[in-house]
């Protein structure tokens, strides 16, 4: 059940405490494809999860700004600071909980948000009244997440297969044309770089013309099968905190 979609009372009936929260960002996805590219990503993971799951799933809205001030230079991109970012999901996990619904996975679909989401998914997990685990689509899907670059293969190849309305096919040589091939400005193992306008001249990392819709396709369902497989670990896991007191 998607939460925008119910009314009150579908979500009174609903008896599950499994929720997916998809989170993602606002920000530049080269000359191709959307500013929401990330969120959007999170929300077909979260839905084709939810649909897939032998049991009843709570979908809430995505949260669609996250940690993304490395692409400011790009006209569109939002941002807000990791600590918003955190405070924000930690209380949106809290009213999830509420409600009864207090085994969270957050399905996220952008890089800059993996460190703030695993700190504040331990800190609700330890301090709160839920469970919460965040999963990051393109890290669960095999062989193919060698290839993630931004706005590249993957996530080119994922709308091309869930929103080919939002992908522009006219741009995707000049997409190729001003990438760079890989994230970062590294030396000694240490990424130089802050902001990705320092390493990319139009904001794709990685070659989208590698992304066609059946790779997409792919790609939905290798994340699928792994979110389907966490929602299992997460409904049956004891979540009890170990007690060694
Ligand atoms: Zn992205």
């Amino acid at each position: 059940m998607h939460l925008s979609d119910a009314t009150w009372t579908d979500a009174d009936d609903v008896d599950t405490d499994l929720a997916l929260l998809p989170v993602g960002s606002t920000e530049q996805h080269g000359p191709h494809a959307p500013l929401g590219t990330d969120w959007l990503n999170a929300e077909a993971v979260a839905d084709a999860g939810a649909a897939a799951y032998d049991g009843e799933v709570v979908v809430a809205p995505p949260i669609s700004v996250g940690v993304s001030e490395e692409h400011r230079q790009f006209t569109g991109t939002l941002w807000v600071s990791e600590d918003t970012f955190r405070r924000y999901v930690r209380e949106t996990v809290a009213s999830l909980a509420h409600h009864g619904w207090n085994r969270v996975v957050i399905v996220n679909g952008h890089g800059g948000n993996v460190a703030a989401l695993r700190e504040v998914a331990g800190t609700i997990t330890r301090h709160d009244e839920a469970y919460a685990v965040p999963f990051t689509w393109f890290e669960a899907v095999g062989d193919h997440r060698s290839d993630m670059g931004h706005a590249g293969p993957l996530e080119t190849a994922f709308l091309r297969h869930t929103r080919p309305d939002l992908v522009r096919e006219d741009e995707i040589e000049a997409a190729r044309e001003g990438a760079s091939d890989g994230w970062g400005e590294w030396v000694s193992y240490t990424n130089l770089a802050y902001d990705s306008a320092e390493f990319t001249e139009n904001g794709v990392v990685g070659d989208p013309t590698d992304g066609d819709e059946e790779r997409g396709e792919e790609l939905l369902e290798l994340a699928t099968q792994s979110l389907v497989k966490l929602l299992s670990a997460v409904e049956s896991r004891d979540v009890s905190r170990p007690d060694r007191e």
